[in-house]
């Protein structure tokens, strides 16, 4: 038995001695030391002998193992650190390769037309404030000049926040989903110092949908109160901001209209991209986009006595004037883009978004 192990010893330190990679030492491990292996099998055998020769035999049996498992650790230790030694060589960074490009993503059109907006107006000492989405019916509508009964205060038109089923109302009205901006003049007249300079961008809320409108959008409020202030300066940034957005090329006109909240209250109209403001194209046929060579950006007007009265401001002292643009249509006006459908803008539709 003794001569056997000895035998065996020897075979397998030779064995080892031949091996240089790590999964030959895990098959001769198996093969000598595994469940089934030749050492075990061999060890079977002390069962079968008297009580001192087994001794000395399994002694010297454990002498054996020891050895060997040694010789097996060592020669892996070493075979791994050779392993890693050439993965580390192979893993050298071949920087003239090409790079792959991530996907990186950019504003949504309407955060670019925001941003753009506020760089303009802050030339002009615009600071942007941002006033609450959700306010009373105080500061959307009663401050402004809207009588009770107004449309605009039916709730086919605004959104109402409802308190278990009942519309929640509080000292200054009803609590409402902001239909305009506007409900951020008289805010500012009250939180702020005068002469002020406001840009209030929001969302802004209406009941209406459809391939022209949509329930939420963007709109953006300049305000501006000061003494002696007149028409011509609110003309003259009409002009400075449609010339900044919408090129140098670009004319502008106001036309009389009516608002409750300003007096006198005018629409801002920008001269037509595609026909020149001529109405017609080259063709001899009428502009599709304008029909008419000017195209209307929104409201604008001289801020109503009463509503500076609402803010606390005397109007025999200050005057201003205030407009109020949806961002989205000021946005789709700059080089005529024509969107048939409105809504896509917020269908994340990444066809739609990956072009602006
Ligand atoms: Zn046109």
């Amino acid at each position: 038995m003794k001569n056997e192990l000895k035998n065996l010893r020897a075979e397998i330190l030779e064995a080892i001695e031949g091996v240089s990679d790590l999964s030959g030492l895990e098959d001769l491990r198996v093969k000598y030391l595994g469940r089934k292996g030749t050492l075990p099998n061999l060890l079977k055998g002390l069962k079968g002998l008297a009580d001192d020769a087994r001794k000395e035999a399994g002694a010297f049996a454990n002498e054996v193992k020891l050895s060997v498992d040694e010789a097996f650790s060592a020669l892996q230790i070493d075979l791994e650190a050779k392993s890693r030694a050439e993965a580390f060589a192979e893993a050298h960074i071949d920087i003239t390769r090409p790079g792959i490009t991530p996907d990186i993503g950019h504003l949504h059109l309407t955060t670019q037309a925001i941003e753009e907006i506020k760089t303009i107006f802050s030339r002009l000492g615009f600071v942007q404030v941002r006033h609450p989405e959700i306010d009373w019916d105080h500061y959307a509508f009663g401050a402004l000049n809207f009588p009770e009964d107004h449309p605009a205060r039916d709730d086919w038109e605004t959104f109402f926040i409802d308190d278990a089923g009942k519309a929640a109302e509080g000292e200054n009205g009803k609590i409402v989903l902001t239909p305009h901006t506007s409900n951020g003049q008289v805010r500012e007249m009250e939180r702020s110092e005068l002469p002020i300079r406001m840009m209030n961008i929001n969302k802004t809320y209406r009941r209406q949908v459809s391939a022209r409108h949509l329930p939420m959008f963007h709109q953006f409020e300049g305000l501006l109160i000061d003494k002696d202030v007149s028409i011509a300066d609110l003309l003259g940034t009409f002009d400075f901001f449609v010339k900044q957005f919408f090129g140098p090329e670009r004319k502008t006109r106001l036309r009389p209209h009516h608002f409750r909240f300003t007096e006198p209250s005018f629409e801002l109209d920008v001269s037509c991209d595609v026909c020149a403001g001529t109405g017609m194209r080259e063709n001899g046929l009428k502009c599709k986009l304008c029909k008419v060579g000017w195209l209307e950006l929104g409201g604008a007007g001289m801020v109503h006595p009463n509503v500076l009265r609402a803010g606390g401001i005397d109007p025999d002292v200050y005057s201003g004037f205030a407009f109020g643009w949806g961002v989205e249509r000021t946005m789709m006006m700059k080089g005529g883009i024509n969107i048939p459908d409105i809504r896509v803008m917020y269908q994340n539709d990444m066809r739609f978004l990956e072009q602006f």
